[in-house]
């Protein structure tokens, strides 16, 4: 039986069953082997590449997943939810190495099926046990080998020319830890762009960090040639800040909002980006109001599930993600506020939003 796209659960209220089964997706993942995958690493993301419905998705792969791949069809036991999935082929330039012999594939990663991404600083200063954000493990890829803890511009063009030539890639998103200096890594983000656009002018970048000391640094990574920029504070609520992210929740709310308003006079709106985490124990209604404000502000609410990744504090801990209906009642009103903004993930360009493979936002139309 094929699964329609509105359906009423035992609550009543109607659910468009598209939404809950990418939401259930994202949570509980699905029994497949992808070829693409993203084991650790910054912020928090850990799963395999695929399209769900032609969108690039980031599904855990897990063999107790109660969704399987049967015809390149998402199946529920022995129903079919109706939803196409493919993986995401391995790129060609994963084979490749540098002339000093690093491996392309430690200097950056194809996400989803067209995106490339690095981390251009693998260590953050607040990687120490009391301050590290609690869902994240940017340096335990660099302890596995899997990457390298600083990538050269000239890497990175390396990289990027090979990945746009070889494997048809759209986009590039460049993230960094947090580095002790003023600029807290922009400074590194922005010699990064700068040889990237010299070698790849048409490829749309987005960056990452977290608000720099000194604002000049936006208006220097905008000039520098990034298209878009994120600048993540994954919760509004001071309390939930400060116990999930104690090192970066000393950065005050207040400093947030000034980078977000710089960085749209200087990237434009619609072209910065935030995260925001589902699952953190916020109160829903209030992380969708705070979407709504950064929306105002033309800053694009990236909603993204909670997920207790191997390696991270809050895994230790044994906290579990949110269940698949909190994740879509928040996105769905997200996406709703987002659609009456006239904010689409597409306009960004580049970057998470762009891409959509670790939201459910997408789906319902965001
Ligand atoms: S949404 Fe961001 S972190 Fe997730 S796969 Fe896409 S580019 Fe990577």
């Amino acid at each position: 039986m094929s699964v329609g796209t509105d359906k009423t659960r035992t609550t009543g209220t109607p659910v468009d069953v598209r939404i809950m089964t990418r939401a259930e997706l994202a949570l509980h993942g699905i029994r497949l082997d992808a070829p693409v995958k993203r084991p650790d690493g910054a912020g928090p993301s850990d799963d395999g590449h695929v399209l769900v419905d032609g969108a690039n998705a980031a599904l855990p792969t897990n063999p107790a997943s109660p969704y399987l791949v049967r015809d390149g069809r998402v199946w529920l036991g022995e129903e079919d939810t109706g939803v196409a999935i493919s993986p995401v082929r391995r790129p060609k330039f994963y084979d490749l190495t540098t002339v000093d012999g690093v491996r392309y594939e430690q200097l950056a990663r194809l996400h989803g099926a067209d995106v490339l991404a690095t981390t251009v600083v693998q260590t953050c200063i607040r990687y120490g046990e009391s301050d590290r954000c609690r869902f994240c493990t940017i340096e335990e890829s660099l302890r596995s080998g899997a990457t390298v803890a600083a990538k050269t511009p000239a890497q990175l063009a390396e990289v990027a020319e090979a990945a746009v030539r070889l494997d048809g890639v759209r986009q590039m998103v460049m993230t960094t830890g947090t580095t002790a200096g003023p600029d807290r890594g922009a400074r590194n983000l922005v010699r990064s762009v700068r040889a990237v656009r010299a070698a790849v002018p048409e490829l749309p970048i987005q960056v990452q960090c977290e608000p720099p000391g000194e604002l000049r640094w936006i208006r220097e990574l905008h000039e520098a040639g990034a298209t878009a920029i994120g600048i993540h504070v994954e919760s509004l609520d001071e309390e939930v800040r400060r116990r999930w992210m104690p090192g970066k929740s000393t950065v005050a709310l207040a400093e947030y909002e000034a980078a977000w308003d710089e960085a749209v006079r200087v990237f434009g709106h619609n072209r910065v980006s935030t995260y925001l985490l589902v699952g953190l124990g916020e109160d829903p209604d209030e992380l969708i109001a705070g979407a709504g404000s950064l929306i105002e502000r033309g800053v694009y609410p990236f909603v993204v599930p909670f997920r207790p990744m191997r390696g991270t504090l809050a895994a230790q801990d044994g906290i579990g993600s949110p269940s698949a209906e909190l994740l879509r009642y928040v996105t769905e009103a997200v996406a709703a506020q987002l659609r009456a903004a006239g904010m689409s993930g597409a306009d960004q360009k580049a970057g998470c939003a762009a891409c959509g493979a670790c939201s459910v936002l997408r789906t319902a139309g965001g």
